[in-house]
């Protein structure tokens, strides 16, 4: 039997009603939810997962271990949103549910807390930094190699997941007068300094100029995926003073993106700053709907792959910005590959929690990429470009995976140096 709430039993404030009455059940969404397609079950469908949390929020009670585990088994990727004629606000959906589920699963159980422990971890951009450096040592060494054959399996994973970083940090350097104020992020300022620095570059190529407040905060999309709703919504406030009053605020990370765009819903019930957040969201773009110039153009023909990222063209709808920003470039041949809209299967922590679902789409991807014979990968968000970079190196390929305002910002370099 079907349910459709209209009074919700729900301590979160974001599992609404009318959002949950948007599904219909007409199971257009399936052929395109990643997991559903993997597990092949309903319960792991958008389908399935939007009526366990309608039967989830019609009573108080504490949810079942099978309700836990089906929704956290979804990757917040969004495609069914794209696929949805309904409009379904499924991301939103989703993260209203796992903060129900946290709120009703207290106190929290050891795997609770170490989720808990983890997002905070992985969102600290001086202890994230610190990782890098330490990766880069451990491959320059040559002990990243040796850990891959003996360490175990799950291990072995999360070791092919570290993030070599490119240079240094990247450090934000205020200037509230700015036109263009780009989003430090957390792994990206920590991992991606390079590419943080050609975003800067090509910003001010064209005609940006360009600050980043040094007060900002982790965006807390991490956190809201993982149910830990007041530390995502604390963190909202604090970045919505943080570029208050300034101006195009520029995302490099899609994930980023994506959630900033969401303050003004997010904090629509907090009367301080709700205008305010509102304001900001207006205000994110994605660099590739920014940037308009390019660097120099390629020596030769190369055959370029570009990635989606789910947050990207799911989360905000943006596709042909970065396609056309590549088609810029004098001597990019942009090739297709199949199911260009499937997770890579990164989403977040997602690779480290659900590892066996996580390497399956991410071999998927590999294959549909090195099918497509490239020169170079490029993508517009740090999850997706350390899982691919990692699926085409369990591939045995030797593909260089960029962020794409570092390859267009000198292309032949990333050629060059097989980033
Ligand atoms: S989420 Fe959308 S596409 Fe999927 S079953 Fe519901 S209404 Fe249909
Ligand atoms: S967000 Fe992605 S994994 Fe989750 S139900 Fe939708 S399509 Fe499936």
């Amino acid at each position: 039997m079907r349910i459709y709430p209209r009074y919700i039993a729900s301590a979160s404030p974001h599992v609404r009603p009318d959002d949950l009455a948007t599904c219909v059940s007409c199971g257009l969404c399936l052929n395109d939810c990643p997991t559903y397609r993997v597990m092949d079950d309903e319960a792991d469908s958008p389908r399935g997962r939007i009526q366990l949390i309608r039967e989830m929020v019609a009573t108080s009670a504490r949810p079942q271990a099978s309700t836990v585990e089906h929704l956290e088994a979804c990757l917040v990727c969004r495609a069914c949103e794209t696929a949805c004629p309904s409009l379904v606000p499924f991301g939103r959906i989703m993260e209203g549910a796992r903060e129900e589920i946290a709120l009703r699963s207290r106190p929290a159980g050891l795997r609770e807390a170490l989720r808990a422990r983890l997002v905070d971890l992985v969102t600290r951009p001086t202890l994230l930094a610190f990782i890098a450096r330490v990766a880069s040592l451990y491959e320059r060494t040559g002990i990243g190699r040796v850990a891959q054959r003996v360490l175990p399996r799950r291990l072995a994973r999360m070791e092919s997941l570290l993030p070599a970083p490119e240079g240094a940090p990247f450090v934000p350097i205020p200037r509230p007068e700015a036109g263009a104020q780009l989003l430090a992020g957390c792994v990206m300022r920590a991992a991606f300094g390079d590419t943080q620095r050609a975003t800067v570059r090509a910003l001010e190529r064209s005609g940006f100029t360009v600050g980043s407040p040094a007060d900002q905060e982790c965006c807390g999309a991490l956190h809201a995926h993982s149910g830990l709703g007041e530390r995502a919504r604390e963190l909202a406030r604090a970045n919505v003073r943080a570029f208050a009053g300034m101006g195009t605020v520029v995302s490099t990370a899609a994930g980023c993106g994506a959630h900033t765009r969401s303050y003004g819903w997010l904090l629509a019930d907090d009367p301080a700053v709700a205008e305010a957040a509102a304001d900001l969201s207006r205000r994110v773009r994605d660099a590739s709907e920014v940037v308009t110039a390019v660097g120099a153009p390629l020596p030769r023909g190369v055959r370029v792959v570009y990635q989606d990222a789910c947050h990207l063209a799911h989360g905000q709808g943006i596709r042909k910005p970065p396609r056309d920003l590549l088609r810029m470039l004098s001597g990019v041949e942009l090739i297709p590959i199949a199911d260009p809209e499937r997770c890579c299967g990164s989403a977040g922590t997602y690779n480290l929690t659900h590892p066996e679902v996580a390497t399956e789409l991410q071999r998927q991807k590999a294959g549909a990429i090195l099918a497509a014979r490239p020169d170079v990968v490029v993508s517009a968000n740090p999850g997706c470009i350390l899982q691919i970079r990692a699926g085409l190196e369990a591939a045995g390929a030797d593909v260089p995976v960029v962020h794409l305002m570092r390859f267009l910002d000198d292309p032949a370099a990333v050629l060059s140096s097989q980033a």
